[in-house]
């Protein structure tokens, strides 16, 4: 018996739940759906973004609902339309196996008739934004005096964009006996309110802050000048070429102008705000839900409770605020037990509230450096080598191989590869050639001596960087990889540090004094038939030794040899990284040929 089984869902859904690939259930969903299954109750839900709220009402509901009869009986409410719409999505994929089970999405922005027309076919869920609702029964467009449940999805958001008074309209329009459930990350004052008010003794489940979505998550800043931000963000993305990421800014000018100027240098960014008309905002989620966005720039209420998958980086231009905020930020990426890094910009007057975040989200942060220009290179010429390795080759290439061969033939292979490389390359050098170092020198906190892990390299004067030629690709983030590394080469907890994975490739950092078991750990290494290979970086890196040598520098430049990143499935495949600066050009395939 599966333990989804053990929470007495109905064999339909756990269908449902198989087809979604859920195995075990969360801890929200184990409390939440034994609960609501077996009585009839008020319910308090207390679960930090991305701990699986939606299908810890969804089934439940699902389950519940009668689908002999057309009367609605359930209602979501939730603070915005992408978010609606989401939950509209996963209900009606809970449901793929009930019959005549419909479940509506009401929102503003979208044609009021329509909408109407389909609550009218019979909908025994709507899911819906508090404004579009409330009018709706202003004009008697939807029914809900016969609900038996209303949920109260992202009720902290809800009410901190002052939705107070609708909900409480819309609430006054449901019977007394129905049983309320109210979803929240947080419980301010607001929340109570409306739990007092309108809720019948609720029973309260409470899933502890450390969370299995939110410890995946690092946290890391960079502490630059006030001027330097965006020059620092170009950095950020710089350095990690495949960054699919959640750019928050304080207000929408911000994002509109930080989006605007992205575009403009070339990188797959978009903005995402409430001033943009809402076609224009399903533009930039479908662009970004397909990838083809990988910077989204965005205000917090606009990308309140968005759930797209695989967030690599959440990016915060400056910081929020609200402390609150800074965790709903965070938590759009690492979700699902994936991993996830949250950074921060920051300038050095605002040192204080990072500490006040880290004592809300009760883990420390990594104070980090804004990369170098020759880091920056040296990350995207491996790139670049993978990428060239991964390409797939255009079929109607063969036709204009002898023509090409013709034009290359005095060229030989290593001057070839030159070559190839540097037609991206260069670029890309001359960009970075003269760039200055952004970080400013002191941000109040010891780097090396505070990285969550608290190693023991202080000052980090004998730290040495490597390069390892494993990544997201093979599966590993950054707390596997350690692992890894220090399980293989047979080192203390606290040896490997600065750990920073790329797609097909990583950085990390050790004391000098065991540089030579690491390097020998990794000469002639095998996994699963491949070799793992271990150098010493020609940039020290993550804010150890700057303008230093670096430690043992290139070891016998082996590296076109050293069997680059195996692809294992297809990300990052349509990730179209255009990975050059300065003139990053988005560019598709059939461009080049
Ligand atoms: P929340 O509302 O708490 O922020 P969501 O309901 O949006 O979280 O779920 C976050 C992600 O986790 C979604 O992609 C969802 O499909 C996934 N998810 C939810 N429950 C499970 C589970 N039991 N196993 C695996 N993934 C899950
Ligand atoms: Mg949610």
């Amino acid at each position: 018996m599966t333990k989804f089984e053990a929470l007495g869902l109905q064999q339909s859904l756990l269908d449902a739940v198989a087809d979604m690939g859920f195995e075990t259930p969360s801890e929200v969903q184990e409390k939440a759906i034994p609960i609501l299954l077996e009585s009839e109750t008020d319910l308090v839900a207390l679960a930090q973004t991305g701990t699986g709220k939606t299908a810890a009402f969804g089934f439940p509901l699902i389950q519940k609902i009668d689908a002999n009869s057309r009367t609605t009986q359930g209602l979501i409410l939730s603070p915005t339309r992408e978010l609606c719409l989401q939950i509209t999505k996963e209900m009606q994929a809970y449901s793929k196996y009930e019959k005549n089970i419909n479940v509506v999405a009401i929102y503003g922005g979208a044609s009021i008739t329509e909408q109407a027309r389909q609550i009218k076919r019979g909908a025994q869920v709507v899911v819906a934004t508090p404004g579009r609702m409330k009018d709706m029964i202003g004009r008697r467009l939807v029914d809900i005096s016969k609900i038996d449940y209303c949920i109260l999805d992202e009720a902290d958001e809800m009410l901190n964009m002052g939705f107070f008074e609708d909900i409480k309209d819309i609430l006054s329009n449901t019977p007394d006996e129905k049983s309320t459930w109210l979803f929240s990350a947080t419980m301010p004052k607001e929340v109570s309110i409306i739990a007092r008010k309108f809720m019948h003794s609720p029973q309260e489940i409470t899933v502890g802050a450390k969370n299995s979505g939110a410890s995946t998550v690092q946290h890391e800043f960079y502490t630059v000048g006030g001027r330097d931000r965006y020059p620092a963000l170009k950095r950020l993305a710089d350095a990690n070429p495949d960054i699919f990421s959640v750019v928050f800014c304080r207000t929408k000018r911000d994002t509109q102008r930080v989006a605007e100027k992205l575009i403009e240098d070339g990188y797959n960014a978009g903005a995402l705000h409430g001033d943009l008309s809402q076609n224009q905002r399903d533009l930039v989620m479908n662009s970004f839900r397909k990838k083809q966005i990988q910077m989204l720039v965005a205000t917090d209420v606009a990308a309140r409770g968005i759930d797209v998958d695989d967030i690599t980086h959440v990016i915060n231009y400056q910081l929020p605020d609200e402390i609150e905020t800074y965790t709903h930020r965070s938590g759009r990426t690492g979700r699902a037990g994936k991993s996830g890094i949250s950074m921060v910009i920051v300038t050095r007057s605002e040192m204080r509230k990072i500490q006040a975040i880290e004592r809300k989200i009760q883990q420390k942060f990594i104070s980090k450096k804004i990369p170098t220009g020759p880091e920056i290179c040296e990350i995207q010429l491996y790139h670049l080598a993978n990428k060239i390795k991964d390409t797939q080759i255009a079929d109607d290439v063969d036709s204009y191989l002898p023509a090409i061969n013709e034009v290359l033939k005095e060229i030989d292979r290593d001057e070839l590869i030159k070559k190839i490389v540097s037609v991206e390359f260069t670029r890309f050098s001359n960009y970075y050639n003269k760039s200055k170092d952004l970080n400013t020198v002191s941000n109040g906190r010891d780097n090396d001596s505070r990285k969550g892990e608290r190693g023991n390299y202080g000052g980090g004067n004998g730290s040495v960087r490597y390069f390892i030629n494993v990544g997201e690709k093979d599966g590993y983030d950054w707390m596997s990889l350690k692992d890894f590394i220090r399980d293989t080469a047979g080192l203390g907890r606290e040896d490997i540090f600065k750990v920073d994975v790329k797609d097909s490739f990583s950085f990390f950092n050790s004391e000098s004094a065991t540089t030579d078991q690491i390097l020998s750990t990794f000469t002639e290494f095998k996994v699963d038939g491949r070799f793992v290979n271990v150098e010493v970086s020609k940039n020290p890196g993550g804010g150890g030794r700057r303008g230093g040598g670096g430690g043992g520098r290139d070891r016998g430049r082996k590296r076109d040899k050293a069997g680059y990143g195996k692809r294992r499935g297809d990300r990052g495949g349509n990730r179209n990284s255009a990975s050059n600066s300065g003139k990053r050009r988005s560019k598709k395939r059939s461009d080049f040929f």
